[in-house]
């Protein structure tokens, strides 16, 4: 049983390497010049569209990040299904996303050449700014551009495509957050006969978010509004994967129209789709940070229920919700010999006692400072 989504792709190669290329100057300007209220701590900007090119990239979208801004996710969607990354991010004191790594990079799946790590998906992507401790939010103008590509899995190639997209930030504004309070969407598929009238009692699911406050208390963050939905799922298992008629897509789809809240489905089972096949997992995130989108293709977990050893639903609950506020494996799952891809984060060590470890044990909920600071500055922890 694998515990986790690998977040990163191997053996995919980029077939051609892009050139470096500035498009023709279509900036768009979504900046809405506005000042931090006393109680504000969130804001949507208007969305944009950009369009790419055949070489993947677009032009740039211009932004303006007012003072008193402490992180930003930004959210790329693609209505046609493409894989979106972010190809640069500008601020005005540094380049978080140097506008050439593609150029060098031997995929375009992963960005690990800087503080911030940056990972492509298909149908929608987000990125949450910053997701290391070295990286300022500094006020100004900023600017990012976006690379899209088609993958195939089955021959590993990829291709740039011309597309549009539309581009969302979420600025956010938590000065000196040390706490902050998380609302979770449970949404039961009739799995084990669990349902919204019985969750709230059934002693897997109560067991199950004591396992999440335990492991995020330490690290500031609680549990907060917990609702319950009954969703008619169509199948009680799934398989992660990226077609616009997938199962997956259905399901997460069931939340529009909820308030928000994390999505988190207890089904039977869940598959991860690999390379050999599919493989059982006890669950998976769509998306790494979630996007604020409720019903979106990327937005809401998944966790097997068949798992019923005592506290495996609470550890892989409480994993993935750190997925969703930003947090990477502090080490990748890697064969002998392959190099370890570890986190970025300088106080936190790859090893098996932390909670985002690749596979995480129920015995050890370790989270460093750096990790809390990450997830409690993202859209999802309310202040
Ligand atoms: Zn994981």
């Amino acid at each position: 049983m694998a515990l986790c989504v690998a977040f990163f792709f191997t053996g995919c190669h980029v077939a051609e390497v892009p050139p470096f290329f500035a498009n023709e100057d279509a900036t768009i300007d979504s900046s809405d010049a506005f000042t931090w209220g006393d109680d504000a701590w969130r804001v949507t900007l208007p969305s944009v569209q950009a369009t790419t090119s055949s070489i993947g990239w677009s032009e740039a979208v211009a932004f303006t990040v007012p003072e008193g801004t402490t992180a930003l996710q930004i959210q790329l969607t693609s209505p046609t299904g493409h894989v979106l990354q972010l190809a640069e991010l500008v601020a005005p004191d540094a380049a978080i996303v140097p506008g050439d790594w593609l150029k060098f990079a031997d995929q375009p799946w992963l960005y690990l050449g800087g503080q911030e790590r940056v990972r492509a998906s298909a149908w929608q992507a987000a990125f949450l700014v910053p997701n290391a401790p070295q990286i300022a939010v500094t006020p100004g103008a900023w600017r990012l551009r976006t690379f899209a590509f088609d993958y195939d899995p089955q021959t590993e190639a990829r291709q740039p495509t011309a597309t549009t997209l539309d581009v969302q930030i979420d600025l956010l504004h938590k000065p000196d957050i040390a706490a902050g309070t998380i609302d979770l969407n449970l949404c039961l598929t009739g799995a084990r006969g669990i349902t919204a009238a019985t969750a709230p009692d059934h002693p897997r699911v109560r067991d199950a978010l004591q396992v999440v406050e335990q492991a995020w208390g330490p690290a500031g963050i609680h549990v907060g509004t917990v609702r319950y939905f009954d969703v008619p799922a169509k199948a009680l298992s799934v398989t992660h994967d990226d077609g616009a008629d997938s199962q997956l897509a259905a399901l997460l789809r069931l939340t529009a129209g909820q308030p928000p809240g994390l999505p988190i489905f207890l089904l039977e089972s869940v598959d991860l789709q690999t390379g050999s096949g599919l493989v059982p997992a006890a669950g998976f995130t769509a998306g790494l940070p979630t996007p604020f989108a409720m019903g979106g293709p990327r937005t809401g977990i998944a966790l097997a229920l068949k798992y019923d050893a005592p506290d495996i639903l609470g550890v892989v609950m409480a994993h993935e919700i750190g997925h969703c506020l930003g947090l990477f494996h502090v080490v990748e799952a890697h064969a002998q010999g392959e190099t370890a891809i570890e986190d970025r984060l300088p106080d936190t060590a790859p090893t098996p006692d932390n909670l985002m470890y690749y596979a995480p044990d129920p015995a050890r909920l370790q989270l460093t400072a750096q990790q809390a600071a990450v997830a409690l500055g993202g859209p999802w922890v309310k202040p």
